[in-house]
């Protein structure tokens, strides 16, 4: 493949490269098979990451994370997806922590930020509901306030980390009355926590070590503490202000398994023999290498820049739509590419294009999907 280097990384980040990549490679990737067959990681990779300072990357190390900033949270991204290490749900840990620091006050910071920092308290994002998922604001999970705490009744569907979360960012209607200004996000220690309950752990078409789960809660008694922030009816609010950061990781990790896939395809068509000669001498396959390579590039540009924007605080959100939506829209087109040169054993789930490739698909649906990312892009062209 033709050298790139990314404008952001320094040698600092070749370094820390270098680390993340020892860590994938054997802490993660031997137990790939396992966590996929059982539908879960096994829970210590979250303290062995946190004990390799690999966590909560971009916060401050006042708080007892990385100190480091976004770029390093890129590198563990592409690492993880370059080899399909699409079980161990980091991004929405990192998303969960976010905004504890974002909207926390300064007491919650320190009573989460450390731990989800070690591992200790592993992250999820609570805000899809059966009857809710791209119209966020028909939410109708309760919380009601009495006294000195929140009750909590309702329910949550494809909870990214939903089985093994101990912490939950939970969006609540505070206020049946209003839409929009109704909404509150809660943090939610969820050990040993009485009326809450994880459903099934959800069957997928791909992302199988991932514990997508359902989430109820009956008469739940949340601490008023852990409302995020000091204020009711802000959610809407502070959901929209991370949008780009969420959605930049999701379009990075598109970026990521096209580099992966498109490497691992690029070797297989040398070894692979037809009519007496390696697939990959035919132009057929050459073309599509080409066009897949040129793709690929193009998605890795537009995506640096991103970076390179988020990094200045300067990335609106309908650029990280744009990324969102056309990046993920490509992986699954170069994926498929790279599972059509493999033949059938693209098809076998031993080989990692396949497995990619059934992981992607869900990237144009979560996250909002693609369709919503146009409808916001299109009310600003
Ligand atoms: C594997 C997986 C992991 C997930 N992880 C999480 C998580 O961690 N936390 C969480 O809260 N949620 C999570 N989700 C939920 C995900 O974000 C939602 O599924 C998604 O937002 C779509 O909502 P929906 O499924 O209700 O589809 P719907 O909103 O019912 O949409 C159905 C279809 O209608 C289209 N549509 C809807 N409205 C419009 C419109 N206005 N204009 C054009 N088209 C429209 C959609 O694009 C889609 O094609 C996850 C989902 C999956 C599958």
């Amino acid at each position: 493949m033709l050298l790139y280097q990314s404008p952001w990384i320094d040698d600092d980040l070749i370094l820390f490269r270098e680390n993340v990549v020892r860590f994938i490679e054997t802490e993660m990737v031997p137990y790939d098979a396992k966590w996929r067959a059982q539908h879960h990681v096994d829970l210590d990779i979250w303290t062995k990451a946190g004990e390799m300072g690999l966590l909560c990357l971009d916060l401050p190390a006042e708080y007892g994370c990385g100190g480091g900033d976004f770029r390093h949270e890129c590198v563990m991204y592409e690492e993880l997806s370059r080899r399909g290490i699409s079980g161990f749900g980091q991004g929405v840990h990192s998303m969960a922590a976010h905004y504890v620091y974002n909207y926390g006050t300064e007491v919650q910071k320190k009573r989460w930020l450390p731990r989800m920092a070690k591992g200790e308290l592993i992250g999820a994002i609570a805000m899809t509901e059966p009857s809710a998922g791209s119209d966020l604001q028909g939410i109708r999970t309760r919380a009601v306030l009495e006294g000195d705490h929140y009750r909590v009744n309702g329910s949550k569907i494809f909870i990214t980390n939903g089985g093994s979360a101990s912490l939950l960012m939970l969006v609540v209607r505070t206020n049946p009355n209003e839409r929009k200004h109704g909404l509150s996000l809660l943090m939610v220690e969820t050990k040993d926590l009485k009326g809450y309950r994880v459903g099934r752990v959800l069957d997928k078409m791909g992302l199988p070590a991932q514990d997508t789960a359902e989430l109820f809660f009956e008469e739940v008694r949340v601490p008023a503490d852990c409302l995020l922030g000091s204020e009711e009816g802000r959610g809407m609010y502070q959901l929209m202000g991370d949008l780009p950061y969420e959605r930049l990781i999701i379009a990075l990790c598109g970026v990521g398994a096209m580099e992966g896939a498109l490497a691992e395809t690029s070797k297989y068509v040398k070894e692979r023999q037809a009519f007496g000669q390696a697939i990959g001498t035919m132009q057929h396959i050459r073309f599509k290498l080409a066009e897949a390579a040129t793709i690929t590039r193009v998605a890795r540009v537009f995506v640096d820049d991103c970076i390179q924007r988020l990094l200045k605080g300067a990335l609106d959100n309908e650029t990280a739509s744009m990324a969102k939506y056309w990046v993920t829209d490509m992986q699954q087109q170069v994926l498929d590419e790279c599972v059509q040169m493999h033949g059938g054993y693209g098809y076998m789930n031993e080989y990692l294009v396949c497995r990619m490739f059934a992981d992607s698909r869900v990237q144009r649906i979560y996250g909002g999907t693609n369709e919503i990312m146009k409808e916001l892009i299109s009310r600003s062209v």
